[in-house]
Parts: C-alpha cells; sequence; structure tokens
C-alpha cells in the first residue's frame, strides 16, 4: 500500500511514488510535486493537473485513459498503457511511449521528443504499422458491407408495400398476371364446337 492509501503526510513532498500499489484509484493534487512515480497501479483511473509537475511515470496502469496538460511537463513515460489514446499537446515534452495499443494520436508541436515503439497505431519505429492499417481496411469494408445489408433488410418490408401498391410497377405487373390468368381460364372454359 502506497503513501497516499496510508493517509501519510503528503506535505512538501517532491517526489513522490506511489507505485505497484493495487489500491490507489486517483492522486490528489500535491502542491509542489515534481516527479510523480505511478507505475503498476491496476486501479488507478486519472491523474489531476499538478502545477509544476515535470515528470509523470505512469506505464503500466490498465485503467488510465487520459494524461492531463500540464505546462511544463517534461517527462511522460507512460509505456503499456492499453486503454490510453491521447498523448497532451506540451511544448518540449519528452515522451517514452510504447506497447500503447490504443494510442493513435501524438501531437504535432515544437520541440517535442517522441520515443516510442510497437505502438499498434503508430507510425513509429513500428514495423507492423502497414499491416496493421491493411489489416483494419479489410476489416472496415467487411463491417461496412455488414451494415448495409442489415440496414436493406429493415427496408425490405418497407419496399415491398411501396413496389406492390396498386398504382407502382409491381402492383401493375401483378394486376396484368391477375388479368391474363383469367383470360387463360375464359378461354379454357369455352365451349368447343368439336365437343
Ligand atoms: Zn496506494
Amino acid at each position: 500500500m502506497c503513501i497516499i492509501c496510508k493517509g501519510g503526510n503528503l506535505k512538501g513532498i517532491k517526489d513522490l511514488d506511489c507505485s505497484y500499489c493495487p489500491y490507489l484509484t486517483n492522486i490528489p493534487v500535491i502542491k509542489g510535486l515534481q516527479i510523480l512515480d505511478c507505475c503498476h497501479c491496476p486501479s488507478l483511473t486519472n491523474i489531476p493537473v499538478i502545477k509544476g509537475l515535470q515528470v509523470i511515470k505512469c506505464c503500466h496502469c490498465p485503467l488510465l485513459t487520459n494524461i492531463p496538460v500540464i505546462k511544463g511537463l517534461d517527462s511522460l513515460f507512460c509505456s503499456s498503457c492499453p486503454l490510453l489514446t491521447n498523448i497532451p499537446a506540451i511544448k518540449g515534452l519528452q515522451i517514452y511511449s510504447s506497447y500503447c495499443p490504443l494510442l493513435i494520436n501524438i501531437p504535432v508541436i515544437k520541440g517535442l521528443q517522441v520515443n516510442c515503439y510497437n505502438c499498434t497505431w503508430l507510425n513509429i519505429d513500428n514495423p507492423n504499422f502497414n499491416n496493421n492499417v491493411n489489416k483494419l481496411i479489410v476489416l472496415q469494408r467487411l463491417f461496412k458491407k455488414i451494415l448495409l445489408s442489415k440496414k436493406l433488410k429493415k427496408l425490405i418490408p418497407q419496399l415491398m408495400q411501396i413496389y406492390y401498391h396498386p398504382d407502382a410497377k409491381g402492383g401493375y405487373l401483378d394486376k396484368r398476371n391477375l388479368c391474363e390468368f383469367i383470360e387463360k381460364i375464359n378461354f379454357l372454359s369455352e365451349p368447343r364446337v368439336c365437343d
């Protein structure tokens, strides 16, 4: 259990290590904190905006979805965060992110340094990037077809009514077939001379 969960005194602390704590869900705003290490915290969902914070180490946090915009943040270590989708645009930030499967966006900002590899959807040191994108395209096309066929199936009952309306083409063809059928019956039932 970490110092936060124990209810310890956090006043004046500059370097906080609360890593490997299974109970930690939230980090309080700690005035003057410069370095935060909260790696391997399986219940952590959120990192607050802490003014003056310079380093965040939050690797292997499976529930972490977001990194806040903290002006002046210098280094961010966020490898193996499976739900992380975005990294904030902070000038001069050094990012160390690897194995983040949902990370799709790294901001284009002057002075940003990105050290990352094997993030599924980033084209940075990722030998599988093209392969991943090609697979995604195939899947997207497949799902597009499935969705379209579902839409059409829903529409069919309405289209049937429109098509077979007496004034529409289907209705006209149906009426014509019916007339032809009746004419045939009349012809067959007419008395014949030979009989
Ligand atoms: Zn804790």
